[in-house]
C-alpha cells in the first residue's frame, strides 16, 4: 500500500478500534467506511449510484474509475487485501525499484486519462470523485518520487499486519486462508531482503521503531503455526502443512536477519551522526499537507489559525475556571497563572466518572439519547432503519484499550457497522482510573458525540446515501475527521450540556487537543520544537497527562501532517459554514447546512464548498 501506516502491527479493523476519538491512530478507517446502501443491494457501481438522469459524460467517467481501482489491486495486492478483496491475500509485492517503476508508470498513465476528462461534464458526485482520483494519483505520484519513505523509513517494511487480517477475517474456510497466507509467506524473505536494500539514510526513530516490531511480527507468524491445530483446519493436506511450516521457518530467519541488520544500522548510525532527521521540513511538509488535507488553506496559514484559536480556547477557559473556582477549590487560593488555574479545575472535576464496570453500559445507554437530541433540536435527520451496534470490541482487536467506529469496507456492504468499546476489565485499578478521570461525566458524552451521532457514525450513514466507491476508498481524512470535530462544537451550541461552564470547561479541553495536534505537528516537523518544549506545550498548557503527552511525543516523530487532519477539517467547516450563513441571510437552515454538507461523501471541504456555490 503506498499510504503507510507508522503502526501496522494491529490489523486495520484493531487499529479503528484503537482510537480514542481526537488522540487517534493515523488510520482514518471510517474514510475507508462504507455502510450498505439504503435499498439494501449492496455497492457496485464505481462512482454515484447511476440515477436515471445521469449523463453519458458521467457513465464514462464510471467505467473509467471502475476500470482503474480494479487495475490498481491487481498491481497492489497489499492496496487490495486492505480494501477488503481478499482473492489477492496469496499475492505480495516485493518494495524494489522495479516494483515502485511499475507503480510509478502506472500512476503516470492513469493520471493523464483522468486529466484527459472534463471535469465541466460531470455532475456534483462524479466530479468530486475525478477530484479524489487526481490528488490520488499525484500523491501516489510524490511518494514515489519525493517523499521516499522505502529510502529512510523501515517500519514500513512489515508484512505482519495484513498476515493477521488474512487470518483473522472470516473471508473464507481457514484452509483456503492457510493457502493463501502459505503463498504470501513464500515471499516474505524476498520482501525483507529488497526492504534491506532499499535502504538509504533511514531516521533513527523509525529504525528503532522497526527494530521493535519484529517480536510482533514473529509472533504472527507463531499465530499462523497454531491455526494449523485448529480443528477448522482440517481440510489443509499433510503436504500443504508440510510446505506452509518450511515457508514459516524461512520467513520467521527473514524478519530475525531484518532485526539483526536494522541493529548494526542503527548502531552505526549513531555513532557517525548520519541518520537522516524524523523532522520532514518545510517544503516535503507543505507539499504532503496539500495532498493529506486537500485545504484551501496552506500548512503555514492552518498553523497559523491553531495559534489564534489556541488563544481564545485558552481565554475562555479562563473564563470558565474563574466561575467554577469557588465550587470546585472552596477557599483555596487562586492562582494567577491561568494555566495553573484552568489545571486546577479540571483535575477537580476529572473525579465525577462512570464506575469502571458501567463503562460499556453508559456508552450504550447514551446513543439513543444523542440521536433523540438531534432529531428534537432540528440539527439532522437521523436513519432509524440503520441502527449503531455499540458491543464491546472483540478480543482478537483489543491490544490498545479505547473505542471506535468500525464500518464494514466498501466490498463487504452486508457487514454491520459497529462501535467498538473495549472494557476496562484488564487494567489494573490505577490505570483504570487514570482512563476514567480522561473519559470523565463530560468527556464520554463528548466521545460518544465525536465516534457516534452526530460523529463519524452519522458522517458514514448520509455518506451512504450516494454511495462512492472512490471516495469510500479514497475519501479525504481531513474532511471525515473534521465533521467529528465539528459535530462536538455544534451540539453544544444547540444547548446540549444544559450549557454548564463544567460541559463548556470539559469541551474546551478536548478541543485544545485538536488544535494543540496542529500546532505540535508544524512545530515539530518545520520549526524544529525539542521534545521539552514539546512535552510542555502538551503537559502544562493543554493540560494533558504525561503519559498521554509521551505518546503523542512519540506519535509526531513517527508520522507527518495525520495529526493536523482534525483541527484543520474543522476550521474550514466552520469557516464554509459562517460563510454561508452570511450568504443566506434569513434563508440560512443549519439542518439544510448540514444535509446538503453531508451529502457529498467524504469529499475535501473546499470542494463541498464550491459545490455549495461557494467560491472562494
Ligand atoms: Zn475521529
Ligand atoms: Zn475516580
Amino acid at each position: 500500500m503506498l499510504a503507510s501506516m507508522t503502526f501496522p502491527l494491529l490489523p486495520r479493523s484493531a487499529l479503528a478500534a484503537a482510537v480514542l476519538a481526537a488522540a487517534a491512530l493515523p488510520a482514518a478507517l471510517p474514510t475507508a467506511g462504507w455502510a450498505a446502501p439504503a435499498d439494501g443491494s449492496g455497492a457496485t457501481s464505481a462512482t454515484a449510484a447511476p440515477s436515471s438522469k445521469a449523463s453519458a459524460a458521467d457513465s464514462r467517467f464510471q467505467r473509467l474509475a471502475h476500470d482503474y481501482i480494479e487495475a490498481l489491486w491487481a498491481l497492489d495486492p497489499e492496496a487490495a487485501v486492505a480494501a477488503g478483496r481478499y482473492e489477492f491475500a496469496g499475492k505480495l509485492n516485493i518494495p524494489n525499484d522495479a516494483t515502485r517503476a511499475r507503480q510509478l508508470s502506472f500512476a503516470q498513465q492513469w493520471l493523464k486519462r483522468f486529466e484527459a476528462v472534463k471535469a465541466e461534464s460531470l455532475g456534483p458526485a462524479a466530479r468530486t470523485d475525478l477530484g479524489q482520483l487526481l490528488n490520488k494519483l499525484r500523491a501516489d505520484r510524490f511518494a514515489l518520487t519525493e517523499m521516499r519513505e522505502f529510502e529512510w523509513n523501515p517500519a514500513n517494511v512489515n508484512v505482519a499486519g495484513q498476515l493477521d487480517l488474512i487470518l483473522s477475517t472470516d473471508y473464507a474456510p481457514l484452509p483456503q486462508r492457510l493457502r493463501a497466507l502459505s503463498s504470501r509467506l513464500a515471499l516474505v524473505p524476498a520482501y525483507y531482503q529488497a526492504g534491506e536494500a532499499s535502504l538509504r539514510q533511514p531516521t533513527l526513530e523509525h529504525t528503532q521503531l522497526a527494530i521493535d516490531q519484529a517480536p510482533g511480527v514473529l509472533s504472527v507468524l507463531d499465530e499462523i503455526g497454531k491455526a494449523l491445530d485448529d480443528d477448522k483446519a482440517k481440510g489443509f493436506s499433510t503436504a500443504q502443512r508440510q510446505q506452509l511450516s518450511e515457508r514459516l521457518a524461512a520467513a520467521r530467519a527473514a524478519v530475525l536477519h531484518w532485526r539483526e541488520a536494522l541493529t548494526t544500522r542503527l548502531a552505526s548510525l549513531k555513532a557517525s551522526g548520519d541518520a537522516r532527521s524524523f523532522r520532514l521540513g518545510q517544503a516535503l511538509y507543505a507539499k504532503k499537507f496539500g495532498f493529506d488535507i486537500q485545504s484551501a488553506h496552506s500548512a503555514e496559514q492552518m498553523y497559523q489559525k491553531a495559534l489564534a484559536a489556541r488563544e481564545e480556547l485558552l481565554a475562555r477557559m479562563d473564563g470558565l475556571a474563574d466561575q467554577l473556582w469557588q465550587k470546585t477549590q472552596a477557599d483555596a487560593p487562586k492562582p494567577a497563572d491561568r494555566f495553573a488555574k484552568i489545571g486546577a479545575v479540571i483535575d477537580t472535576l476529572s473525579a465525577q466518572h462512570v464506575k469502571r464496570e458501567d463503562f460499556v453500559k453508559e456508552i450504550r445507554a447514551q446513543i439513543p439519547q444523542l440521536e433523540r437530541w438531534i432529531v428534537s433540536h432540528d440539527l439532522l435527520t437521523m436513519d432509524a432503519s440503520k441502527p449503531l451496534m455499540v458491543r464491546e470490541t472483540p478480543v482478537y482487536q483489543r491490544g490498545v484499550a479505547g473505542a471506535g467506529i468500525e464500518a464494514p469496507g466498501p466490498y463487504r456492504p452486508q457487514d454491520r457497522t459497529y462501535y467498538n468499546v473495549t472494557p476496562l476489565d484488564d487494567l489494573s485499578d490505577a490505570q483504570a482510573e487514570s482512563t476514567l478521570r480522561e473519559y470523565n461525566h463530560w468527556i464520554l458524552q463528548i466521545l460518544n458525540i465525536h465516534e457516534a451521532v452526530p460523529g463519524h457514525y452519522t458522517q458514514l450513514v448520509h455518506a451512504n446515501k450516494s454511495p462512492s466507491l472512490v471516495k469510500a476508498l479514497f475519501g479525504n481524512g481531513a474532511m471525515v475527521e473534521g465533521w467529528a470535530v465539528y459535530g462536538e462544537r455544534m451540539m453544544l451550541e444547540s444547548g446540549y450540556g444544559d450549557n454548564a461552564p463544567e460541559m463548556w470547561l470539559m469541551y474546551s479541553k478536548w478541543n485544545l487537543r485538536s488544535v494543540t495536534n496542529t500546532i505540535l505537528d508544524y512545530s515539530v516537523h518545520v520549526l524544529g520544537m525539542t521534545e521539552d518544549q514539546a512535552l510542555d506545550l502538551l503537559m502544562r498548557q493543554a493540560f494533558q497527562t504525561e503519559r498521554e503527552a509521551k505518546e503523542k511525543w512519540r506519535r509526531v516523530q513517527l508520522t507527518s501532517v495525520q495529526l493536523t487532519s482534525y483541527f484543520s477539517g474543522y476550521a474550514d467547516i466552520m469557516e464554509l459554514r459562517e460563510q454561508r450563513r452570511k450568504a443566506l441571510g434569513d434563508q440560512f437552515r443549519l439542518k439544510d447546512f448540514h444535509e446538503e454538507f453531508l451529502s457529498y461523501g467524504s469529499a475535501p471541504v473546499h470542494v463541498i464548498a464550491e459545490l455549495m456555490g461557494q467560491r472562494r
